[in-house]
């Protein structure tokens, strides 16, 4: 396992704007990027990270919803799809690991119905609401190229870029 890289909005806007291709199968190349990956996730820290994060335009996403305290709960979703989306709403406070310090409400299906290849490469359908169906959607976003502050205002959305450029700037 390897810890990667997280591209920012910083200076790899471009490449978060990708549009994921499917995966054709669940094999050891790909379990190799799911584990990079959550380890990438476990040392930033985060709950998720989708591959375009980290440079690979595969629809592929990791998350660990654990509390503090609590056992490891890895959780890997490959070609996820969303059949199904609730009428009411979740507002959320959202951040993103390519987006690091900024966070902003986004107001989302509160429950979403899920299907996904699992780390095995299992088809898995299941119901997520709360925390579970927010990072769902905050992660398949990703996989469209969709980031979370691009649904806030455009001087919002603008003014968050130029923060984390100056962050990571001074970081550099
Ligand atoms: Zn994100």
């Amino acid at each position: 396992m390897a810890i990667r890289e997280i591209l920012t909005v910083a200076d790899h806007a471009a490449i978060l704007k990708q549009v994921s291709e499917p995966v054709a199968r669940v094999d050891d190349d790909l379990r190799a990027l799911m584990d990079d990956m959550l380890e990438t996730m476990y040392d930033a820290p985060g709950i998720g990270l989708a591959a375009i994060q980290v440079g690979v335009a595969k629809r592929v996403i990791v998350m660990d919803l654990a509390r503090e305290g609590e056992d490891k709960q890895p959780r890997y979703f490959v070609n996820p799809e969303i059949l199904w989306r609730s009428e009411d709403t979740l507002p959320y406070e959202e951040g993103c690991l390519s987006i690091p310090e900024i966070y902003d409400e986004v107001d989302r299906p509160a429950r979403v119905r899920v299907r996904y290849l699992n780390y095995q490469g299992e088809q898995v359908e299941e119901e997520a609401e709360g925390l579970f169906a927010v990072c769902i959607q905050h992660e398949m976003d990703h996989l469209e190229g969709v980031l979370f502050i691009d649904y806030l205002s455009r001087l919002k959305r603008d003014r968050a870029v130029q923060k984390v450029k100056k962050l990571v700037r001074s970081a550099a």
